[in-house]
């Protein structure tokens, strides 16, 4: 199922309660956001299809599932999707970056419930508080 780089099928989830901590665009993660969680964790997500798809601002207060980006394909990826990273000390995601944490083992840790709306999988959530629903 190939995402299109905007609209519904796209859209980027926050996956904590937090803050916006920078929106910018470079040549590896193309336009990112970096959100700071309320945990002093922080998230990133990057290869929005433009800065106007990125739909939060440095400075907004987001909530855990909420719509905050689109999947798309710009710096260095060979395909649309959300790249998703955690550094739990600061800022910093290149691959050996202090505080680098796989987003894997993070995500498994987050109360959550993946909502396949109209059944496409959506990564990075959005997620349930109520785990008590999760089927295993
Ligand atoms: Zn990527």
């Amino acid at each position: 199922m190939g995402a299109k780089e905007n609209g519904d099928a796209s859209n980027v989830y926050a996956v904590a309660d937090g803050k916006v901590y920078a929106k910018a665009s470079d040549a590896t993660g193309g336009n990112n956001v970096i959100i700071k969680n309320n945990d002093g964790s922080y998230t990133y997500y990057g290869h929005a299809p433009s800065q106007e798809s990125i739909v939060v601002n440095k400075g907004d207060t987001v909530h855990k599932g909420q719509h905050i980006s689109h999947q798309g394909q710009t710096g260095l990826a060979t395909g649309v999707h959300v790249h998703f990273g955690v550094n739990k000390k600061k800022p910093a995601f290149a691959p050996q970056s202090d505080g680098l944490v796989s987003g894997g083992d993070y995500l498994s840790k987050v109360p959550r419930k993946a909502v396949p709306e109209k059944g496409q999988t959506v990564p990075a959530g959005p997620f349930s508080t109520d785990q008590d629903k999760d089927k295993k």
